[in-house]
């Protein structure tokens, strides 16, 4: 039997039809070793921003099926140039939306969810030697509309139908030839990361580390699904996201990386005893609003002071329905901050680990860098700092945990 593999392109890849072209060409060569080929695409280029600013022209909350139904539109049109510029090279190939491929979701707008795939339809155009192009992103629900996976969702599409369609490994193509230890426009010594574990990649994805979508990986790590990330039109090895990466003892941070777009709501003067964070925070996830962390505090003897962090996309709602409940229980006073970043170091054995927290504090404050507040999980240590300082700390924790020799040691 032939193996199936899935190939996945982003928007930078695809910016022109140059670009496609090339793709195209990558495309066939992998055809013609005797594979069969499954490729996922993104929306050309900024697309998907250019129609989002369509839709926020005409209205600042733009009805969410008819946003689906905007910007799913991106994604078929790579997927029709992609399939002409294979044929154009002698190649048999063909063009599947999410209805075609089967892609089915939940019903939240903007934000579906992976039901199942019905891969039939893909099997079928397989097994007839074409090569199969499915437009990334997007899906259909149970009243067969068209719904959208959330931001950067082509890979988790991706991944799910090399899940489905029990492929070796899936392949995303980029523009970064792989995950570096700290973003390499910041620091110029950063490396590359040859191998790395789902749980460490899943953080640094959900952290802010552009290269996939975190979603894509915790659907990857379920299912044993190696990825491998690299650059579309060069010629690094990339890296592999594979279980455990054994690192040498004295490796303990992968990377470090951060979030620019965070912002803090804090509620102040909030009478203790009150179900304010049940009503709260049940309202926020009826909006679907992913609340980062939440911090509460003594204020004075009655009262106490609440705060959480959202992304600066979900803050204008989150203050709306703040403000809601707040006006209902009587709170003293709502602050709120959107200059805020959130940089974190990240490694398989952080908690194993003594010492590495204060390590972090350590350099941080001889940089002369404010910690706000501090989070931690099993792999990671977050702070969350002033924006404007946020180049130095990456700096600071990088130089602090060596990572520039870390390629050596793996
Ligand atoms: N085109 C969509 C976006 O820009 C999906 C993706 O690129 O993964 O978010
Ligand atoms: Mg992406």
């Amino acid at each position: 039997m032939k193996k199936i593999v899935v190939q996945k392109y982003g928007g930078s890849s695809l910016s022109t039809i140059g670009k496609v072209k090339k793709i195209a060409k990558k495309i066939v060569a992998r055809f013609k070793e005797g594979n069969q080929i499954v490729v996922v695409v993104s929306a050309m280029g900024n697309e998907t921003n250019r129609l989002l600013k369509l839709a926020y022209r005409i209205s600042p909350s733009p009805d969410k099926r008819e946003l689906d139904m905007l910007t799913s539109t991106g994604e078929q049109v790579s997927i029709a140039l992609l399939a002409m510029a294979i044929h154009i090279l002698g190649n048999e190939a063909i063009s599947f939306t999410a209805r075609h491929a089967g892609i089915l979701t939940d019903g939240k707008y903007t934000r579906a969810r992976l039901i199942k795939i019905d891969s039939q339809k893909i099997e079928k155009a397989l097994n007839l030697g074409k090569i199969v192009i499915v437009a990334g992103f997007q899906g259909i629900n149970h009243h067969d509309e068209v719904t959208t996976l959330g931001r950067g969702g082509s890979d988790l599409s991706a991944v799910a139908l090399a899940v489905q369609l029990k492929a070796d490994l899936c392949e995303i193509y980029t523009d970064v030839d792989g995950v570096y230890t700290a973003n390499p426009k910041l620091i110029s010594e950063a490396q590359r990361i040859p191998r790395i574990s789902y749980d460490e990649m899943s953080e640094m994805a959900a952290l802010g580390a552009q290269v996939m979508h975190h979603r894509a990986i915790d659907l990857a790590r379920k299912y044993h699904l190696p990825i491998i990330v690299k650059s579309t039109f060069g010629s690094s090895k990339g890296t592999m996201i594979t279980k455990e990466v054994p690192m040498l003892e004295n490796v303990i941070v992968r990377g470090v990386t951060y979030q620019k777009n965070v912002a803090r709501i804090t509620l102040q003067g909030v009478k203790k005893n009150t179900d304010l964070a049940c009503r709260l925070f049940e309202d926020l996830a009826k909006e679907n609003i992913v609340i980062d962390s939440i911090v509460q505090d003594l204020y004075n003897q009655d009262t106490v002071t609440v705060s959480f962090i959202v992304t600066e996309e979900d803050f204008m709602p989150s203050l709306k329905i703040t403000k809601e409940i707040a006006g209902k229980i009587g709170v003293q006073k709502i602050h709120t901050d959107c200059n805020l970043a959130k940089v974190s170091i990240v490694g398989d054995s952080i908690a194993k680990e003594s010492g590495i927290a204060s390590r972090m504090f350590r350099a941080l404050s001889r940089a002369g860098i404010h910690m706000e507040t501090i989070n931690t999980s099993r792999i990671r240590i977050s702070c969350l700092i002033k924006l404007s300082q946020l180049d130095q700390a990456v700096k600071a924790l990088h130089d602090e945990f060596e990572l520039s020799k870390i390629k050596k040691e793996i």
